[in-house]
């Protein structure tokens, strides 16, 4: 077995699995799999430093190595809130209308991925397998091989790809996805965006494709690009849930919607997420089923995100001023149909709500995965399931089909699918959640992460020629 290197932006410090606050998801399941293989976490530690100075934090916590590095905020303004979050995003979530395109965050985000590299790379040995994570480091597996390392690396991008008629919009995107193809396998979270990527490989840089088995050749190099839908980790879900915390955070809904159903939304305050267009749907819905408005109330958790970029402050201000319009005109002395809650919650908490809530309502205009909708299922009373209402654009949409799938765009849509839920039999509502769980149950992120190195780990030496 080799060892592992995993590379992300930011690094999970592990905590034990199992004990209190044991951390589950992507971080939980990196963890699992850097305490089997041994190996090393490396990514920035969110802290700034005057001057770069390369220094490297070591840290060892229930049997895994972390190593850090400080960024400069230069590096911070220009690489993460520049073009990792306000270019490549906006792009990668086909909202080309809020891309910037500036040569300052193009050179921050280049310099950084140098400074990664060039710190990172003495702490490779040559038999180490090397994962790279998401949009925030894409050149970096070229900067490697441009200092020699010839070990198996690979790549996971966690949100979309987008088609290749939006993805030319970016300036120098022949040299970024050339950059792509010097990893020896790069995983997409949906066939789709695998596709879209393909296609780009094979109409823009005239690659060599072949699309059955994902294998590009470029260049004397060879490179595979294959789907991997990533999961939630499902027993600590259910841990989460069988918790004095979820139980009581259950009680708080119920105790205070009485008689009316709850709907719950949790998403980061992000543009992706399609909330100002879900509230405008929940407001059509009002409209259309006046007499509805007593039946229900509807739930938002939206913890705030990248506050220091504009395009968040907005639409933070947008959906707050729909939320007011529609309480406005409906609340009632005893009656708000809106809680719109602008703070984060463990997961613990949120297993209460999502329980607590017989509708799930998760309509991103774009998404990678959407953890959310899975967590939604995961959490529900097997003996009376809640509905989940899903946006088909969300990557989860594909693995998901059983949920009432709507197009977020349309309020019309929305509303008459929360219609639907709310009067859904419960024979309906066990037979599709009985579907949905088997597929939450079975895409677990632990056997995603141990399925993606197990397959780097098989790319033969022929693979990749590394010239
Ligand atoms: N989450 C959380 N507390 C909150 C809101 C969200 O812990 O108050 C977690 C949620 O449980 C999920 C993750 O954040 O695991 C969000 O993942 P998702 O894929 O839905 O969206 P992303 O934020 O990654 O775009």
């Amino acid at each position: 077995m080799n060892r592992l290197v995993v590379i992300s932006n930011r690094v999970a410090v592990p905590k034990a699995r199992g004990a209190a606050g044991a951390q589950g998801g992507l971080a939980g399941a990196l963890n699992s799999a850097l305490k089997k293989n041994g190996g090393i976490w490396f990514g920035w530690s969110g802290g700034e430093c005057a001057e770069f100075t390369g220094d490297i934090s070591v840290r060892q916590a229930d049997g895994v190595t972390t190593a850090t590095i400080d960024l400069e905020s230069q590096d911070v303004e220009e690489y993460y809130n520049g073009y990792a979050n306000s270019t490549l995003w906006p792009l990668f979530h086909y909202r080309i209308d809020l891309a910037e395109y500036h040569r300052e965050f193009g050179m921050g985000y280049e310099r950084v991925n140098e400074r990664f590299a060039q710190s990172v790379i003495p702490l490779i040995q040559p038999d180490d397998i090397v994962w790279v994570h998401d949009y925030h480091l894409i050149p970096l597996g070229e900067r490697l091989r441009d200092r020699g390392l010839k070990n198996k690396m690979g790549f996971f991008l966690h949100i979309p790809w987008p088609p290749t008629r939006l993805f030319v919009s970016l300036p120098f995107h022949e040299r970024l996805v050339r950059t792509m193809l010097h990893y020896d396998l790069v995983g997409f979270q949906t066939t789709e965006w695998l596709e879209s990527f393909l296609h780009y490989c094979s109409k823009e840089l005239g690659a060599d494709v072949d699309e059955a088995t994902g294998q590009i050749s470029l260049d004397g190099r060879v490179t595979i690009a294959k789907a991997y839908p990533i999961g939630i980790d499902y027993d600590h879900m259910m841990a989460q849930c069988d918790t004095d915390i979820a139980r009581e955070a259950e009680q708080r809904i119920i105790t205070s919607t009485r008689h009316r159903t709850a709907m719950i939304g949790v998403d980061r305050l992000d543009y992706s997420k399609g909330l100002p267009e879900r509230i405008d749907a929940i407001g059509r819905f009002f409209d259309n089923y006046p007499e509805r408005v007593q039946d229900l109330v509807y739930i938002q958790i939206a913890p705030p995100s990248r506050e220091d970029i504009g395009s968040y402050q907005q639409i933070r201000q947008l959906l707050e001023q729909k939320t007011g319009q529609i309480n406005g005109a409906r609340s009632e002395v005893d009656l708000v149909p809106i809680r719109y809650v602008n703070k984060g919650h463990t997961l613990a908490e949120l297993a209460g709500f999502y329980r607590a809530s017989k509708i799930g309502l998760v309509t991103p205009l774009r998404d990678g995965m959407n953890l959310v909708a899975k967590e939604y299922v995961a959490a529900q009373d097997p003996e009376d399931p809640g509905v989940l209402i899903l946006s088909r654009f969300a990557g989860a949409a594909q693995q998901l089909q059983d949920a009432l799938l709507v197009n977020p765009y349309s309020g019309d849509d929305v509303a008459h699918a929360i219609r639907v839920a709310l009067e859904m039999p419960k024979e309906e509502r066990k037979a599709r959640w009985d579907k949905l769980i088997q597929t939450v149950r079975e895409d677990n992120v632990l056997d995603w992460t141990e399925n993606f190195v197990s397959d780097l780990e098989a790319i033969g030496e022929e693979a990749s020629l590394r010239s």
